[in-house]
């Protein structure tokens, strides 16, 4: 997957912001939806937007004709570009979790708990640069976002990876925006993605909902769309349940996060990946994946 622009259905396609730096060229995108209106979903960090704006010019459009950025969550990885795409986009307004309004307006914290979090990597993906409060639209659960020309965006609140996480749905296509809430994936497998503070029930939760959608197609953020989104759903809650046993059994036996996540890389046969990575993406991924045992570890039910 490898091309810049993937044509998913007729009103939905991904657009590659291959990042310049080694390990993320088919990492991070942006889900660009056509009706009458345009919609953006996830713009990414600030250092991706310059990919999106090719990608859009390739696809014969003009930053100003996006009349919506939408974002799954606030992390930089997602959000941290809404700011600097805004300096293009002058005619969208991006659409965010109530959670996440004040930190679009005033990033400080979300880039400070960035650089806590990333380190390098949070100044790879660039300042977040502050949305105008006029320029955003807070979502509720259950919105209807109509775009025109019979498409319409559902908006659904689907917390566990981060509290302020909502998953975009397209009923008439069965396409199902997940953002970071289904876990990633990269290389041919699944990996959860849940970092602390963590609550499983919350994911769980959320994970019943988008199957109770009944998608077809599962877009995630990390990366690409693909069919089979209930199967894909399913594996990833029990994916959840098992490393969750793994990691409380862990804290019970007094390990480190290193040592749960070696356990886990055993017992998990789709982390068999990892090996075949090289260094560059193997560092993206090992990293985030004990951040994410981590979160397991300390979860709350
Ligand atoms: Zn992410």
């Amino acid at each position: 997957m490898s091309e810049t622009i993937q044509n998913i259905a007729p009103s939905l396609k991904l657009l590659n912001s291959r990042l310049e730096f080694p390990g993320y060229q088919n990492y991070i995108g942006a889900y660009l939806i056509l009706g009458e209106k345009k919609a953006l979903v996830d713009i990414g960090p600030a250092s991706a937007v310059k990919g999106v704006l090719t990608a859009l010019s390739e696809a014969r459009l003009s930053p100003e004709e996006i009349d919506y950025i939408i974002l799954t969550h606030i992390h930089i990885d997602h959000g941290g570009g809404a700011g600097t795409a805004l300096k293009s986009m002058k005619n969208a307004r991006v659409l965010v979790h109530p959670r996440g309004r004040q930190h679009l307006i005033d990033p400080t914290a979300l880039w400070n708990a960035s650089v806590e979090t990333l380190g390098e990597l949070a100044v790879r993906y660039g300042q977040i640069e502050p949305v105008p409060e006029e320029k955003i639209l807070t979502a509720e659960d259950g919105m209807k976002l109509d775009l025109g020309k019979g498409v319409v965006l559902e908006l659904y609140m689907t917390p566990g990876h981060a509290a302020h996480h909502l998953s975009i749905f397209e009923r008439p296509h069965g396409v199902l925006l997940a953002g970071d809430s289904a876990g990633m994936y990269t290389d041919g497998a699944l990996r959860l993605t849940t970092p602390p503070p963590f609550r499983l029930s919350d994911y769980f939760t959320s994970l019943d909902r988008m199957i109770a959608l009944q998608p077809r197609l599962l877009g995630y953020a990390h990366y690409g769309c693909y069919p089979d989104a209930m199967v894909r759903l399913r594996a990833a809650k029990e994916k959840a349940q098992m490393w969750y046993d793994i990691a409380q059994a862990g804290v019970k036996a007094g390990k480190t996060p290193e040592q749960v996540a070696q356990e886990v890389r055993e017992k998990d046969k789709d982390l068999a990946y990892l090996s075949t990575l090289d260094k560059d993406e193997f560092e993206r991924d090992y990293s985030l994946f004990v951040t994410s045992i981590h979160g397991m570890m300390t979860a709350k039910l």
